[in-house]
């Protein structure tokens, strides 16, 4: 089944005692390791989850759904990856068990498998194992990070590991890696860390055959030098390749701290390579050194439903520091529930904001909210960013003010409004499945010269990604432009509002895309950059 003279190297990343411990961070900050060494890196992340992809999971569930080019509809960490490693990822690398039972399934009713009994060892693994190369073939990367997610132990990551193993021997030992990435748990009345959960968890992973080359063990308290000891003889991995990991200030220092354990060089022994080049990190120094020596501080207002669970907007945050940290500015959110906005609360926070950010979103449930916050600013001439549903919800508020009718809407919320300003696109009409139908992915976008989008991006046409069923309707182009409405963004054929933004404001713009998406820490995205360097200039 698989090449044996596959060039690719695999590091698999595996999660042991509880999950969010940061598998994900950790493994895109190695793939940084690597990349700044001259290699190739790519990304696969394993959901062991039955859905086809997180497009049809509450944000609630799942926290943001993150958006490749191609369109894929994908879990966050794809996020991190590509943040950490500057790279593009495409749909093959996020598989789920929901997407390797269908295909799996699809094959069985076309009779491919006929006269077999489909079973999880050999089908369902060699499916998995199938897109593990392809993801390699496809990539032709170095090295592959690739992440199974959840926990050492779940019913549901056994194919996965099992399909690991087998590739294990497939493509040779000295092809693949293991990190197993564990979380040592304090106790208070004896002031110390406790390795046996850690013991258990690779007990557990050596029992589907698997033996971890390095363990990363995370805590909150400092992890001396005696535990790595402990674990790293209880565990049978060598004492260097068992790495402390303390919960940090800001993960942007994950790299640097794997740095300084000769992660990547420890590695690279392993596979028996060189270097190509020598790491550069002068940038993400100059990152980390922002994040600790602010020169100033900023408070941006995220108003949304979801803000319970940060994760709903991780990538929304992150391009707001990477802004902020660009500007040498330390960054705090007033995270504001739109829904509270209706009831008359959190307006203090809403009005102590140097600029206002209305993100995605999907339902009626607190738009009335978002629509008073996007009055608020520009009314008073507060910095504001709207993506997405912020766009629409913008301009619905423009139009209920300035065409005099309370009423108008998008029809996403009031099918019957008088003034439908955003409304279903004519290619969403007849769609009836929920998964992965939207507009989805990047598009091309031209600029208007003169507009705040233009000076931003400082180019004339830019590519972004899309998520979105509805759109602006352009029965009101004229009218809403007459008013001081901006289209400062339009598909190429002119066709679909893409940006709009206010005149006479110093920085009231939406976007029908999600320009968070493409930010990185050491390039802003332009649209958010500027939005901070108004905010900050306003607020001095
Ligand atoms: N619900 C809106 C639409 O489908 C906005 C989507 C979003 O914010 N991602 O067009």
């Amino acid at each position: 089944m698989a090449e044996k003279n596959i060039q690719t190297k695999f590091i698999f990343f595996t999660g042991g005692v509880v999950s969010s411990v940061g598998k994900g961070l950790t493994a895109a900050s190695l793939g940084r390791l690597l990349k700044e060494r001259g290699f190739k890196v790519g990304v696969q992340k394993l959901d062991p989850y039955l859905n086809v992809d997180p497009g049809t999971m509450s944000p609630y569930q799942h926290g943001e759904v993150f958006v490749l080019d191609d369109g894929a509809e994908t879990d966050l960490d794809l996020g991190h990856y590509e943040r950490f490693i500057d790279i593009h990822l495409n749909k093959d690398c996020n598989v789920t068990t929901g997407q390797v039972y269908a295909e799996v399934i699809s094959k069985e009713r076309q009779g491919d498998y006929l006269g077999g009994t489909i079973q999880v060892i050999p089908h369902i693994t060699n499916e998995i194992k199938r897109r593990i190369m392809k993801v390699a073939e496809t990539s032709r990367a170095d090295f592959i990070m690739l992440e199974v997610g959840g926990t050492v132990g779940d019913i549901e990551s056994q194919p996965y590991l099992e399909a690991i193993r087998q590739l294990r021997n497939e493509i040779g030992r000295d092809h693949t890696f293991h990190i197993h990435v564990t979380w040592l748990p304090y106790i208070g009345a004896t002031n110390e860390l406790k390795t046996k959960p850690t013991q258990h968890s690779v007990r557990e992973l050596r029992s589907m055959g698997i033996t971890p080359n390095m363990i990363i063990a995370r805590a909150d308290q400092p992890i001396d030098d005696s535990l790595c000891e402990k674990i790293a003889l209880f565990c049978d991995v060598e004492k260097k390749a068992v790495i402390p990991m303390q919960t940090l200030n800001s993960y942007y220092e994950v790299p640097l701290v794997l740095e300084k354990y000769h992660v990547g060089e420890y590695l690279l022994e392993h596979f028996n390579r060189k270097p190509l080049k020598k790491p550069e990190w002068q940038q993400w120094n100059e990152l980390v050194d922002a994040v600790h020596n602010p020169e100033r501080e900023v408070n941006i207002a995220i108003v949304g439903k979801y803000v319970e669970l940060h994760d709903a907007y991780i990538s929304v945050r992150e391009a707001l520091n990477h802004a902020a940290l660009a500007h040498k500015a330390k960054l705090h959110i007033n995270w504001i529930h739109s829904c509270d906005l209706e009831k008359g609360n959190g307006w203090d926070e809403l009005k102590q904001a140097a600029g206002i950010v209305v993100p995605g979103g999907f339902g009626n449930r607190g738009i009335e909210g978002k629509i008073a916050a996007a009055r608020y600013a520009r009314e008073n001439k507060i910095p504001y960013l709207g993506l997405c549903l912020g766009m629409q919800m913008m301009v619905v508020e423009f139009t209920r003010f300035h065409l005099q009718n309370e009423k108008a809407n998008s029809t996403e919320f009031d099918e019957h409004t008088p003034l439908p300003v955003i409304d279903l696109m004519p290619d969403q009409k007849n769609i009836t499945d929920k998964g992965g139908t939207m507009r989805l992915g990047l598009y091309p976008c031209d600029l208007t010269p003169g507009s705040i989008a233009a000076r931003a991006y400082k180019i004339s046409q830019v590519e972004e990604r899309h998520r979105h069923r509805y759109e602006f309707n352009n029965a009101y182009r004229e009218v809403l432009a007459e008013k001081g409405l901006v289209f400062s963004g339009l598909s190429p054929d002119q066709r679909l509002v893409e940006i709009a933004e206010i005149k006479d404001h110093p920085f009231m713009l939406g976007t029908q895309f999600h320009p968070e998406f493409l930010s990185r820490p050491s390039r802003p995205h332009p649209l958010f950059n500027e939005f901070m360097r108004v905010a900050l200039e306003l607020s001095r």
